[in-house]
Order: structure tokens, then C-alpha cells, then sequence
């Protein structure tokens, strides 16, 4: 999850047109080499040969997406009634007001995913590890009821394995360090159960590390932090540094014995947002190796997006901001009025495939096609951009990429051979750390507290 404005579904344009054929598909015009200036947007077809190469390029390699939310999706909308809902994405049924289902997945041409199991970062201790434990049954039970779909994946060689029976490989990513409730043992188990990333924070500081979008606390890793990662490494799961402040980026690269993972985070010389990656950070992952998967948020994706989002939220409170503030408070028709007329004069801009593309296109420039994979955050987010509207759109992201002349051996390195390298080092490094004795420090048995910086 990218943030926590959930998700309206009512900004969606599908631009898709994907018969089960494959025959026919349509994509925002895309600017061939010129990197996104487009301003009429119309889709044009894309021709045959290129809706072919795209699905049979992701028959030889696995697409392997590096977060989706639908875990969290499903709990917030259906609660406990979420086992009663058809997955298929069968016309008419709740799920397909989602941006994730079986029916679209197999669109898309996923062969893997790496789930979210997400929790609020309001949800801490005891009742932090017991949510993410809730969140990872519904993963698994999400496999265990869709046989014929899904798959665990606990390695490389079953994601690769189970891509080639046809099925998508289903892999866990915790989203963040709090879910763990401090306790390394609590780490182990999530690892057992099938996690195979987490992300060292949310949005908010904890006890393992500053977030990049709260006020710097411990100005990096904390104690705590490093001890978690060196478990994370002995483990072999991954450790995700997106939602993280910078010093953490640096501080985690540089301390990993593994590779590191970006599961969901874009270019911040491209799209100055704090949850993207500074130029310095992406330069370190081509010493340390580690693999940037670019996210999908028009917010993350598009300077003028993020502006707009901003002054909105401004607009919102100028107009009406409970319990004391804003010009018509306690008047919320007028409020509404208000804000509506502030959107007619300032319309959201108009986010594309391109602004996606360009991103991938910018870090490949920077540090080389070997780094960079694909993090939708689909279904953690609230609005997608104009031809990338589901699990089903992903093509259209390779095809704006082969208009830019984007080799197939690129496009296999992006959609999933980047990760599989990064999961495979990292599973060699935990062989290589076999010997390492057993510990499970808490957080008072650190000298300086655990929380403080080293
Ligand atoms: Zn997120």
C-alpha cells in the first residue's frame, strides 16, 4: 500500500481492449523515442505482431509484479465474508470493481506476484502479529482455493517452475517493520509461512528505521533495525527498502549481505515525491546489485499529479476542516460546492502509461537495464494512470516500452529476471550463513535501547 487514501475505483479509464485471442489491443498513443510529450493521448491500436511478441516474451519469463494490495482490498471491503467472494472476475461480481482478479491476471499475463499483507501502522505489538498472520491466511487461502490459478513460491526455482505449468507463483512481502509486534522470533515465522520480503517501514517511524514520509527520528537503521536485517539475510528474505527515508536506503544497501529490493517505489529525479528513489540511492544498486520495481502511482509517477493532490488536500481543509476549522464549517453542502468549483478551475492532470514508462526509461539511463522491475501497488492505490487501470494493462506498458525500442532481453530483465537474479543471491547468501547461531535479541537487550542509531 502506497498510501492510505483508499482506493474510489471511479477514476478508472480502461483503455484495454484485450480479446481473449490477443488479437487486438489498444494503448495511449505513445510518442515513439520521445519519452512521454503526448498531449491529445488517444489510443492507437497496437499492431498484432507486438500483442504476440508481448505474450509470448511472457510465456518464456515469468512477470513477476513486486506488490499488490489485494489482500488488505478484500479484508477492508468484505471482511469476513472475504472467502465467499469469486475471484474469477466473473462479469458482475464485486471483484471486478477491484483492479485485481483471476480473469485479469491471466489478461495481464502475470506469472508472479508478490502479495501485500499490509497492516495499519496504528496496529502495533501482539496485535500487529496477529493481523499479518490473518493477512497471510488469506493469501494462502487465496492459493489453497484457486488450485488451478495459483501456487506458493518459496524460491526462485518455484517461481520459475510453477510460471512454466502455467500457473502464477504466489509469493508473501510484509509491509513493514511493526508487523513483526518486535520480535525476531515473530520474523521467523512469517518466513516459514512464506514471507519472502519485508519492508523495513511503512509510513510511519519505527522501531527498526525511519519512514521517508515522517520526521527523521533515529536518522537511519536503529539497532534493532540491523539486527532484523542481518536476520532477514540469514533467513533469506528479502529486504525491502521502499517507504524508507533515504539514510535508511543507504544504510540498508550497505549493510545487506543480499541484494536489496524496491518492491514499489519510482525515480525521484523524475518525480520529486519522498517515497521515490534519489539518484545516489539507484547508483548504489549497481555496486550492490538490488532491483528498483517501479510503482504505478499517477502521485509518484507525475510531478503535476502530486501537485495537484497536494493543493487539493489544501482546498479541502481551507474549505472545511473539523471541529474548528475552514471557511464553511459546519456548512458541508457549501464545503462541497466550494470544492467542487476548485475542481472545475483546476482539473487533475491527466496521468499516462508514458509517465510509467519514462520512470523505467530514466533508471535504465542511469544504472543499466540490470536493476529495475515492475511494483504496480495495484489495489493500494486510489487512482492508476490512463492505459495501466489493472492487472490486465501490463502489456501496455511493454508495448509503449518496445515503441521505445526496448529489446526483448530488456523487457525479460525488467518483467522478471531482474528479481529472480536478486532472489537467487539472496538465497545463496542465507546457504552461506547456515552456521550463524540462533538468536532473538529484543529490543531491551540492546545497550543503547535498540532505537538508537548506530
Ligand atoms: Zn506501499
Amino acid at each position: 500500500m502506497s498510501n492510505r487514501i483508499r482506493n474510489d475505483f471511479g477514476w478508472t479509464l480502461c483503455l484495454t481492449l484485450l480479446t481473449a485471442s490477443g488479437a487486438t489491443m489498444t494503448a495511449i498513443a505513445a510518442n515513439i523515442g520521445g519519452g512521454g510529450a503526448n498531449p491529445a493521448g488517444e489510443a492507437r491500436p497496437v499492431p498484432a505482431a507486438t500483442v504476440q511478441r508481448i505474450a509470448r516474451l511472457l510465456t518464456q519469463t515469468p512477470l513477476i509484479d513486486g506488490h499488490n494490495d489485494l489482500a488488505e482490498t478484500l479484508r477492508e471491503k468484505f471482511g469476513n465474508k472475504l472467502w465467499t467472494v469469486d475471484m474469477n472476475g466473473t462479469p458482475g461480481s464485486p471483484v471486478t470493481s477491484l483492479q485485481t482478479d483471476i480473469a485479469r491476471l491471466r489478461a495481464g499475463h502475470v506469472g508472479g506476484q508478490f502479495w501485500s499483507v499490509w497492516i495499519p501502522v496504528s496496529v502495533t505489538g501482539s496485535d500487529a502479529i496477529r493481523m499479518t498472520l490473518e493477512q497471510i491466511d488469506t493469501v494462502r487461502g487465496l492459493v489453497d482455493r484457486y488450485p488451478q490459478t495459483f501456487a506458493l513460491a518459496s524460491t526462485a526455482a518455484d517461481i520459475e517452475r510453477i510460471h512454466k505449468s502455467g500457473k502464477i507463483a504466489s509469493m508473501i512481502g510484509i509491509e513493514g517493520g511493526h508487523q513483526i509486534g518486535e520480535s525476531i522470533a515473530a520474523l521467523r515465522q512469517f518466513y516459514a509461512l512464506g514471507a519472502r520480503y519485508m519492508t523495513l517501514t511503512h509510513s510511519s517511524n519505527n522501531a527498526l528505521a525511519d519512514s521517508a514520509t515522517d520526521n527523521p527520528l533515529h536518522k537511519g537503521l536503529t539497532s534493532f533495525g540491523r539486527a532484523v536485517l542481518s536476520e532477514m539475510n540469514r533467513l533469506g528474505m528479502l529486504v525491502d527498502i521502499a517507504h524508507v527515508s533515504p539514510e535508511v536506503m543507504r544504510q540498508a544497501i550497505t549493510q545487506s549481505k543480499a541484494p536489496v529490493i524496491f518492491s514499489h517505489s519510482s525515480a525521484r529525479a523524475v518525480t520529486e515525491h519522498p517515497r521515490n528513489v534519489p539518484d545516489d540511492v539507484l547508483k548504489m544498486l549497481v555496486e550492490h546489485d538490488g532491483v528498483v520495481m517501479v510503482n504505478f502511482y499517477p502521485g509518484y509517477v507525475s510531478n503535476a499529479y502530486n501537485r495537484w493532490i497536494a493543493d487539493h488536500a489544501a482546498e479541502t481543509a481551507r474549505t472545511n476542516a473539523p471541529p474548528f476549522g475552514g471557511l464553511y464549517i459546519g456548512q458541508p453542502e457549501r464545503a462541497a460546492a466550494a470544492l467542487a468549483d476548485w475542481e472545475k478551475e483546476h482539473p487533475k492532470p491527466r496521468v499516462t502509461v508514458q509517465a510509467v514508462a519514462d520512470h523505467i526509461d530514466y533508471i535504465v539511463k542511469l544504472i543499466g537495464i540490470q536493476h529495475v522491475g515492475i511494483g504496480s501497488d495495484f489495489d493500494g492505490i486510489e487512482a492508476v494512470p490512463e492505459g495501466l487501470s489493472s492487472v490486465a494493462d501490463y502489456p501496455n506498458l511493454f508495448a509503449e516500452l518496445i515503441a521505445r525500442g526496448w529489446t526483448d532481453s530488456m523487457l525479460s530483465k525488467l518483467a522478471g529476471g531482474n528479481l529472480l537474479r536478486v532472489l537467487r543471491k539472496a538465497e545463496a547468501v542465507a546457504a552461506s550463513m547456515k552456521s550463524v547461531a540462533l538468536s532473538n535479541p529484543a529490543i531491551a537487550d540492546f545497550a543503547d535501547g535498540g532505537v538508537v542509531m548506530r
